[in-house]
């Protein structure tokens, strides 16, 4: 039995100030992960500071250079079905429609999609060591069940991925995180804001005690012409990554005048190699293309037992997509990639 404290916050200095002088004290909103935790017996609040009452950073707005403002307090769903995002940032929308259950979407926030934990099963198995849950007791995953693990960026302490899609899209759209905290507000690039597991694989993220995410912004250019989100999992709806990609363009009578591309399902954070755009500036867009940006945004990539595999799907899965973002219409069911 787990006693806690509950306090519902009426603002956001009152939030972050309650949870900066309670070390066992956390936030909740959607709760659609950290409820789980719970469950699971992983994490013992002493205090759950509720920001569903707070009035604020829950609609979306444009911004007058062009971009858009979004609340961090919103739902994942209310995001994706957003006339501003559906025609702007389409990109966003399919990533979000591709994760979780359309229930996990209605309740889930936005700010809450960035800090959700990892799924690798021996995090969730109090039996078995787990730097992460446990710092200094090991990773069951190295020799383990490791099909769903990163090949890209892990540690001798750590292989889990990072489990969302929406923030592989924003990844790619080179959002920015807007925090605050009892610092006062900052903001962070949102490369910057989930690490790699290096040898504190317990720190998701760059937040601070305290800190509290308020709102997304996302620049002007949405890739609304040429982009795709492709998930490539093991069934088709509720299953998270195997490997997934999502792509950007603006094209000039077939050649590429900017590439993004982000990966997710491979790393402790969405995957964006910048070396990997810039190849593809000036290029025809075409296979041949994106199989060389992909051999960028692989290099050093490793796999492991049961997850080697994913090097190979990684790279089919960039050159696939880079093909399916000239026709956004393929993406829609039963069409076919153009090629
Ligand atoms: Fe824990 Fe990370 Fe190892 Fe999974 S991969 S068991 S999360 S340390």
């Amino acid at each position: 039995m787990n006693n806690f404290t509950y306090q519902r916050a009426a603002t956001v200095a009152d939030a972050t100030a309650a949870v900066y002088a309670d070390a066992r004290a956390q936030f909740v909103a959607g709760g659609t992960n950290i409820i789980d935790l719970w469950k699971y017996n992983l994490t013992h609040p002493a205090r759950l500071v509720d920001l569903n009452s707070i009035p604020t950073h829950r609609g979306l707005d444009a911004t007058d250079y062009g971009g858009v403002l979004i609340g961090a307090f919103m739902t994942n769903a209310e995001t994706a079905y957003h006339p501003l995002i559906e025609q702007r940032y389409p990109l966003l929308s399919r990533a979000i429609l591709a994760g979780a259950s359309a229930q996990i979407r209605n309740m889930a926030t936005n700010g809450g999609n960035l800090l959700q934990r990892t799924r690798c099963y021996y995090f969730y198995d109090p039996c078995a060591p787990c730097n992460k849950r446990v710092p200094g007791s090991g990773c069951a995953a190295i020799k383990g069940r490791n099909r769903m693990h990163a090949i890209l960026g892990a540690s001798a302490e750590c292989i889990a991925v990072f489990p969302s899609d929406m923030c592989v899209a924003l990844a790619a759209l080179d959002a920015t995180v807007h925090v605050s905290g009892p610092s006062g507000p900052r903001s962070i690039a949102f490369q910057d804001f989930h690490r790699l597991p290096g040898k504190t694989p317990e720190q998701d993220n760059t937040l601070q005690r305290g800190e509290v995410i308020t709102s997304l912004e996302l620049p002007a250019e949405g890739f609304s012409q040429h982009y795709s989100y492709l998930k490539v999992r093991d069934r088709n709806s509720y299953a998270f990554a195997l490997v997934s990609v999502a792509t950007g363009l603006t094209l000039d009578n077939g050649t590429i005048k900017e590439a993004r591309i982000a990966l997710g399902g491979v790393a402790h954070k969405p995957w964006r190699v910048t070396e990997a755009e810039a190849f593809l500036h000036g290029k025809p867009a075409n296979e041949q293309a994106f199989a060389g940006a992909a051999d960028i945004l692989l290099r050093g990539a490793k796999g492991y037992k049961y997850n080697a595999f994913k090097i190979t799907l990684a790279k089919r899965a960039i050159i696939r997509n880079g093909m399916m973002a000239l026709n956004p219409d393929s993406q829609r069911p039963g069409a076919q990639p153009s090629a």
